[in-house]
């Protein structure tokens, strides 16, 4: 619990109208708030990731995957900390979800900086297709002579 909420739901104004949005598999620490008016308001919350995402439920697919088995600590300035990584799943699901383990605010004089808010990187494997598959006809270096197309 985060005060009388879910660390799974982000409750708070939105345009002036108090909303609970659940956060889809993303957990909420104290203090956070979304981008109101950004086309990307929602910014993971892990404090050394930042990723920006449009929807609330693309964010908590993000925080599952790329933060799955963190054990986080609530810094109470609307960031998370890893701590550790858990080695068993819940019995229940046989998963193994992030979770919050300890509420400490952060020291900001010795806590290493926020990372900058950043677009989620292109998936690995969909890159290496596109440059192994595809030649760029205006790249010198590429082994196809446009001069053949015209
Ligand atoms: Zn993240």
């Amino acid at each position: 619990m985060c005060g009388d909420r879910l660390y799974s739901d982000w409750t708070g104004y939105w345009d002036g109208v108090l909303r609970k949005i659940p956060g889809a598999g993303a957990l909420f620490p104290e203090g956070y708030l979304p981008r109101v008016g950004s086309p990307e308001p929602w910014v993971c919350t892990v404090r050394d990731c930042q990723t920006i995402f449009a929807d609330a439920w693309v964010l908590g697919g993000h925080f599952s995957a790329s933060h799955r088995a963190s054990l986080l600590n609530d810094n109470l300035d609307g960031t998370m900390s890893v701590m550790c990584k858990r080695t068993t799943a819940d019995p229940s699901s046989d998963r193994m979800p992030p979770i919050v383990i300890s509420r400490n605010a952060i020291d900001a004089a010795i806590a290493p900086p926020k990372a900058n808010p950043r677009r989620p990187r292109r998936r690995k494997k969909a890159e290496e297709v596109g440059h192994s598959e595809a030649f760029d006809l205006n790249d010198p270096s590429s082994p196809w002579d446009p001069d053949l197309l015209a």
